[in-house]
């Protein structure tokens, strides 16, 4: 079943964060639950003090993104899942209402892969990069680490479970960390940014390296950021099927997000979650996943959800 929450901001901007969807059920304690809680908040958090003092859209974003790519919790940057040769691969997207996006894949290197798609969006005619070489991450200003930093024991101890053929213990989430905001200027952005699935092949790319698929904006429609198992989002084109919808079908944020979760991850037989935020700033979350991680504001209040 899709289920869906709906965001109301008071202000004049908005902002919804997650931080991935289970694609199976997991465990966790309440130590475990707290933090995850506390990372969304600290993400959404360094968003929401961009979009106070006025900043732009597409800067909430990526604030809020690198908050996440740092926390060795969830599945970007540091701590991110390993591939099938026990190393990190991470790509990640942004996009900004004026239709222009940048994205890298296969990044090894660079600390913050969201920074890295800003680099191609604004500093390039690209929009995708794979394997940025360190010309490119140096040019642009880009901090880097080796690989295995990026390598935590906690996806090593779960790559090990997996090519050992252990059945799913529920231990473990999958996920994304990504991020969408409309500012007080009436600009939309999005980001996105994952290190796939555990022991996936090496050179895979995802949604969350395809503007379009599991990433989009447009200003005046709709900023939406994804996530879930990659492939029926490419094959959906999800994130700017939820534009479309909008746009040309005359459909609300509600019905479009919910019409898209259920036709392209349920009519799949996947799973998966996206955010996004409409012009009128009206948020929602939409997901068919077991278990999803996100943040907003509802009123006054911010809400988590875990
Ligand atoms: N969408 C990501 C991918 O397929 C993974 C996820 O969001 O869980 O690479």
């Amino acid at each position: 079943m899709t289920e869906c929450l709906v965001a109301t901001s008071k202000s004049p901007y908005t902002l919804l964060v997650h931080g991935g969807a289970g694609w199976r059920h997991w465990r966790m304690d309440d130590a475990k639950e707290a933090a995850f809680r506390a990372g969304l908040r600290a993400a959404f958090a360094a968003g929401e003090t961009v979009l106070a003092a006025g900043g732009a859209a597409l800067d909430a974003c990526c604030a809020a993104v690198m908050v996440l790519e740092d926390d060795p919790l969830f599945n970007a940057g540091r701590g991110a899942s390993l591939t099938a040769a026990g190393s990190v691969e991470h790509e990640a997207t942004v996009m900004t209402g004026d239709g222009r996006g940048g994205a890298v894949t296969l990044s090894r290197q660079a600390r913050h892969p969201v920074l890295v798609a800003r680099a191609v969006r604004d500093a390039t005619e690209e929009v995708l990069i794979a394997d940025p070489d360190d010309a490119f991450l140096a040019a642009h200003g880009l901090e880097v680490r080796p690989n295995d930093w990026f390598v935590t024991d906690e996806r090593r101890d779960r790559l090990a479970a997996v090519r050992a053929g252990l059945p799913e213990d529920g231990t473990h989430k999958h996920g994304t960390v990504g991020c969408v905001a409309l500012d007080a200027h009436g600009h939309l952005a999005a980001a996105t940014s994952t290190g796939g699935y555990d022991n996936k092949p090496v050179g895979r790319v995802g949604d969350t390296a395809i503007p379009g698929a599991g990433t989009f904006a447009k200003d005046g429609v709709v900023a939406v950021s994804c996530t879930g198992r990659g492939e029926s989002f490419m094959q959906g084109v999800v994130a700017h099927q939820v534009s479309a919808r909008l746009e040309f079908g005359g459909q609300d944020l509600v019905t479009a997000a919910t019409a898209v979760v259920t036709a392209e991850l349920l009519g799949r037989g996947t799973t998966g979650a996206l955010i996004a935020v409409d012009a009128a700033g009206r948020g929602v979350v939409a997901w068919d996943s077991p278990t999803l991680l996100a943040c907003w504001r509802d009123g006054d209040e911010i809400l988590t959800h875990v």
